[in-house]
């Protein structure tokens, strides 16, 4: 039987880090990834395809349908996200310590410090913004609204407006980009790709590659496999006493994007498409960010069909859009009715939820008008869901959204092994076995979690090299 001192499931903000640092202090690290290397591809269709979990067709089901993409394949969710870094609220770091017997507040915030130095974060320089980012900016400014560059983790940036399907210069900084790349060859973990974890005790891991099934000994597992993925192995192999709390408090910041349409181009397919970002001055639970879909997507996000479809999709190089999220109060779950496979995520945002998101979109619209839109598309799948300035748009969102009608997705599914619920400060199910990747996050942030979850990973790294990473 092969052995590890280590063995760790899933490749993504958790994983990777987690084994990097464990094999960077010396141990010997066996990292399981259940898709491939990652590959940057010229279309997007083939990267979602490739990259995106059930070809990018997960979803939550509740009062309407959210889609939830994460990823698949070395780096996970890094791979394909836009690399936007935002620390942990401190009030929320706070709670926790309350809160969590063992968690301290300090140690959390300086391994924030050290995954911000690893990621190499800095803000987005004004020149590499998209055309839809730097015009939503100048909107926020007419507006009053403080609205700023963000924080990405990256090195070299040129703005290909690819982060979200593989950053084909290689500039984006993934988890493995960050966190194994940099160490020498010959003390890097070994890596195992289409791998799947199936089995973890103490002592001992099961892997699955293609229609071999493998038991290795190993001095400590991690599951890093993901909020969607990491809870029904843990129901499935009733790993801790916690075990059958698993799957619940699942947060997801549901979010939504609006398009604005310019009487000049605006070249949407240039430039860093999440370069932007504000909050709601009003209610800081709104999150505004700039979002960008490349042109063979585009058809595909547009609430609308038949003549207005053709009409918006002819005049899509004049297309601006801005998206918003929300720190949400609703709390979803996940299960594995038809298998770990395919996991069934039910979710449904509250009317505050919903009210916030019908906010944040008047602010985006006001923003987009602001800069110049002539028209405004409102991410809502009804008949009269455009606008033609900030009054019509004001008053078509007047009566609130309804989650049925929302043309929404959710790009951060956090908390189905939640600290203080199915796991302590120690992320600890059971002897040998831990839990580090976006589950263990407590509660909605209300910002990006890659930096949070980092945070998490490093921290557990830490203590288990006994306090020597
Ligand atoms: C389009 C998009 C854009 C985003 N943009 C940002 C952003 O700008 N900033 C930000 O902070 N966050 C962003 N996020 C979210 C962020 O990237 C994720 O929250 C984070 O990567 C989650 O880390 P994780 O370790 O929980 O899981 P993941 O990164 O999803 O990694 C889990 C990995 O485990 C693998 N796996 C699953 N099951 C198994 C198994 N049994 N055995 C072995 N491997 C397994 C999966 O294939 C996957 O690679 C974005 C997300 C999306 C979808």
């Amino acid at each position: 039987m092969k052995s590890y001192d280590a063995v760790v499931a899933g490749s993504g903000a958790g994983g990777a880090a987690v084994a990097g640092r464990l094999a960077a202090g010396g141990m010997k690290v066996l990292l399981l990834e259940r898709g491939g290397p990652a590959r940057a591809s010229r279309s997007a269709v083939s990267a979602v395809r490739r990259h995106y979990a059930r070809g990018g067709l997960g979803a939550a089901f509740g009062d309407g349908l959210l889609p939830v993409p994460t990823g698949f394949g070395v780096g996970g969710t890094t791979a394909i996200n836009s690399g936007t870094c935002l620390r942990t609220p401190a009030d929320l770091v706070a709670g926790w310590e309350r809160d969590v017997p063992g968690f301290s507040a300090a140690e959390f915030s300086s391994r924030l410090d050290e995954a911000w130095t690893a990621l190499k974060v800095k803000q987005a320089p004004t020149e590499t913004l998209s055309g839809s980012s730097r015009l939503v900016l100048a909107g926020f400014r007419r507006l009053g609204v403080l609205a700023e560059p963000l924080h990405r983790a990256e090195d070299g940036c040129t703005g290909e407006a690819r982060c979200c399907f593989v950053c084909p210069s290689g500039a984006k900084m993934t988890s493995d980009k960050a966190f194994l790349d940099p160490l020498p060859s010959g003390t890097r973990p070994e890596l195992w790709t289409r791998a799947e974890l199936v089995g973890a005790a103490s002592g001992r891991a099961t892997v699955r590659r293609g229609r071999e099934v493998e038991t290795v000994a190993a001095g400590v597992t991690v599951l890093s496999c993901g909020a969607l993925e990491t809870p029904n192995l843990v129901r499935a192999l009733r790993l801790g006493p916690e075990w059958r709390r698993a799957g619940d408090g699942l947060t997801l910041h549901p979010a939504a994007k609006l398009f604005g349409l310019f009487p000049q181009a605006v070249l949407p397919a240039r430039g860093v498409p999440q370069g932007v970002g504000a909050v709601h001055p009003a209610d800081h639970r709104i999150r505004l960010e700039g979002v960008a879909t490349p042109p063979e997507l585009t058809a595909l996000t547009l609430p609308l069909e038949g003549a207005r479809l053709k009409a918006w999709m002819a005049a899509r190089a004049r297309l601006a859009t801005f998206g918003l999220m929300v720190k949400d109060e609703a709390r979803g779950s996940v299960r594995a009715p038809f298998g770990r496979a395919w996991p069934l995520v039910r979710y449904a945002p509250t009317p505050g939820d919903l009210e916030r998101l019908a906010r944040g979109m008047r602010l985006a619209a006001d923003a987009l008008f602001a800069a110049g839109a002539e028209r405004v598309l409102l991410p809502l799948n009804r008949r009269r869901n455009e606008a033609r300035d900030a009054i019509e748009s004001s008053a078509l969102l007047s009566g609130g959204v309804t989650a049925r009608e929302l043309q929404g997705m959710a790009f951060h599914p956090l908390g189905t092994c939640g600290l203080g619920r199915v796991v302590g400060a120690d992320l600890r199910l059971c002897p040998g076995v831990y839990v580090c990747d976006g589950s263990v996050v407590p509660e909605s942030l209300g910002v990006n979690p890659q930096i949070t979850i980092y945070a998490f990973a490093l921290s557990l790294a830490a203590r288990l090299l006994g306090g020597k990473g």
